[in-house]
C-alpha cells in the first residue's frame, strides 16, 4: 500500500486539508481529512485529479509547427490536412512509437492522466496492412505503458474520402479498412491492451464524411459496449457537403443512424445550430472539445454557453498536440466564450469559480467518454492525482478555487509539480521520470523525418 499525504486537496466535497490518501493496486482505498502524516509521504502543494484528455492523434505532435505558413491560397483545415497527410506518409511504426511516447510524457508533465488515442494510422505507407495486423496499435499501448498513462484506445474505422462514397486520396490509404480488416484489427487491438492492465478499448467511426450510414449502424451494432468516439461538425464545408448529399447536418444524421447515449464522445461539435446543441446534452453524450487545435486550425467556436445551461457534458483534448496543457485548454475554452459574448467568466456560474467549473466538469466529461473510474480524488477511483506547485508565483496567495483559477488563467504547465497516475509516481518536480530517455528519443525521430 502507498500513503500520500497533501497540505490540501480538492475533493468531491470540497477542499479540505492535511488530506491522507491511501492507495492500492492503483486504486484509491481511502481519503483521509485532517490527518497527520504518519508514514505517508508528504506533499506541500494542492492535490487535484488528473485530467482526462479525451482527444489524441499521437503522431501529429512530430509536426507542431510544420504548418504555420501561409501558402498561396487561403489556408484552412483542408490545407493543413495536406500538411498531415505529407507528415505521416514517411512514419514507420518505431517513429509512431517515438512520437506517442514524448506526447504521453508531455500529457502528464501538463496534468493529464489518461488519453483517448483516436487511432488511424494503421497500415504501412503504401496501404497495406502490417503482417500484424495491430502493429501501430501495439506501440501506442507499448508508448502509454512506458510513459505510464492512463489509455482509452480508440481503434479508427475509415472507409471513404468524403459523404456519398467518394473514393479515398492517396493520403488516406494508412487509415483505411473493410469491415474484415476493421473486425482483425479490433481483435489485435483487443490482444494488445492486454499489456497494459487498465487500458478501456473503445471504437471510433472517423467521422459521417469517412463512413457510410451503413457502416456506421454496423459498429454500433458490432461493439455495443464501450467508448464510441466521432468527429462531427469540425467545418463548414463538412456541414455543406452532408448537406448536400444526405439534406442533413452532419449532427442531425449522426442521431437520425444510431443511438447517440452516454457512451459516445462527439468530437468537436463545433458547428452545432442550436437544437443540435441541445440534442447531444439532452442524449447525455460527451462533447469532445479541443478548443486549442480548433482555434490552430481555424475551425470556429462550439456555443458552449447554451450547452452547459441546457446540462451538457464535456471533456476536452489536445486533438493535434500544437500544444500540450491542461489548463490551457480550458481556458482557450472559456476565452472563446469571452470573445464571442465579449463579457467576463462567460462560462461560471454567480459567485463560483469559473476555473473550478470548468476543471470539475471537464473530468467528470473525461471519465465518462473514456470509461475510466477517474475523475475525482476519493475511493474506488484510479489514483491519477496532480499536485500543484504552491511556490509558483501565480500561486503565491492562493486557496481553495482560486489555486484552480491561478493554474488555468495563469501558470498553466509550470504549475503541475508532482503527479501520480494509477498510484505511480510519474512526474516529480515537473520533470517525468522517463523525459530524457523518450526525449532523445523523439528528437532523433524528428529530425530524421525533417530530413526526408
Ligand atoms: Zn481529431
Amino acid at each position: 500500500m502507498t500513503q500520500l499525504h497533501f497540505a490540501t486537496a480538492l475533493l468531491p466535497e470540497g477542499w479540505r486539508d492535511d488530506v491522507r490518501v491511501a492507495i492500492e493496486n492503483g486504486v484509491i482505498t481511502a481519503v483521509e481529512t485532517d490527518a497527520s502524516p504518519g508514514a505517508a509521504k508528504r506533499f506541500e502543494g494542492a492535490a487535484v485529479p488528473g485530467l482526462p484528455n479525451v482527444h489524441s492523434h499521437s503522431f501529429q505532435r512530430g509536426m507542431a509547427g510544420l504548418a504555420e505558413r501561409r501558402g498561396r491560397a487561403c489556408d484552412s483545415f483542408w490545407t493543413w490536412r495536406e500538411v498531415m497527410y505529407r507528415f505521416l506518409d514517411r512514419l514507420s511504426p518505431d517513429d509512431i512509437e517515438a512520437i506517442a511516447a514524448w506526447a504521453f510524457v508531455e500529457m502528464l508533465e501538463a496534468g493529464f492522466t489518461a488519453v483517448g488515442e483516436f487511432h488511424y494510422l494503421h497500415h504501412a505507407p503504401d496501404g497495406r496492412p502490417y503482417a500484424n495486423m495491430a502493429e501501430t496499435a501495439e506501440r501506442i499501448v507499448a508508448a502509454a505503458g512506458a510513459a505510464g498513462i492512463g489509455l482509452t484506445l480508440l481503434p479508427v474505422f475509415y472507409a471513404q474520402g468524403n459523404f456519398g462514397g467518394a473514393p479515398p486520396v492517396p493520403g488516406q490509404r494508412r487509415f483505411l479498412s473493410d469491415r474484415d480488416g476493421f473486425t482483425r484489427l479490433m481483435e489485435g487491438s483487443r490482444r494488445a491492451i492486454a499489456a497494459v492492465p487498465d487500458a478501456v478499448l473503445g471504437v471510433a467511426p472517423h467521422s459521417l464524411r469517412a463512413t457510410t450510414l451503413d457502416d456506421l449502424r454496423w459498429i454500433a451494432a458490432q461493439w455495443p459496449h464501450g467508448p464510441a468516439h466521432i468527429h462531427v461538425s469540425e467545418q463548414v464545408k463538412e456541414v455543406e457537403d452532408c448537406l448536400a448529399v444526405h439534406g442533413r447536418r452532419p449532427i442531425e444524421l449522426l442521431y437520425d443512424t444510431v443511438c447517440v447515449d452516454r457512451r459516445w464522445c462527439l468530437i468537436h461539435a463545433t458547428h452545432a445550430e442550436p437544437h443540435e446543441v441541445d440534442m447531444i446534452a439532452e442524449s447525455g453524450a460527451v462533447a469532445g472539445l479541443c478548443p486549442v487545435t480548433e482555434a490552430n486550425l481555424g475551425d470556429g467556436v462550439f456555443d458552449t454557453t447554451r450547452f452547459l445551461a441546457q446540462g451538457g457534458r464535456f471533456g476536452v483534448g489536445s486533438d493535434s498536440l500544437i500544444r500540450v496543457s491542461a489548463a490551457e485548454e480550458l481556458r482557450a475554452l472559456e476565452y472563446a466564450q469571452r470573445l464571442r459574448h465579449r463579457s467576463r467568466n462567460a462560462l461560471g456560474v454567480e459567485g463560483c469559480s469559473t476555473g473550478r467549473r470548468l476543471f470539475e466538469a471537464a473530468c467528470a466529461g473525461g471519465a465518462q467518454a473514456l470509461a475510466r473510474p477517474v475523475g475525482a480524488i476519493a475511493p474506488g477511483r484510479r489514483a491519477d492525482i496532480v499536485v500543484l506547485n504552491g511556490g509558483h508565483p501565480s500561486l503565491a496567495a492562493a486557496e481553495g478555487d482560486v489555486i484552480l483559477d491561478a493554474w488555468i488563467f495563469s501558470a498553466d504547465n509550470a504549475a503541475v509539480s508532482h503527479v501520480f497516475c494509477g498510484g505511480e509516481h510519474v512526474v516529480s518536480d515537473g520533470r517525468h521520470r522517463a523525459r530524457d530517455h523518450a526525449l532523445t528519443r523523439y528528437r532523433e525521430t524528428v529530425r530524421r523525418l525533417e530530413a526526408i
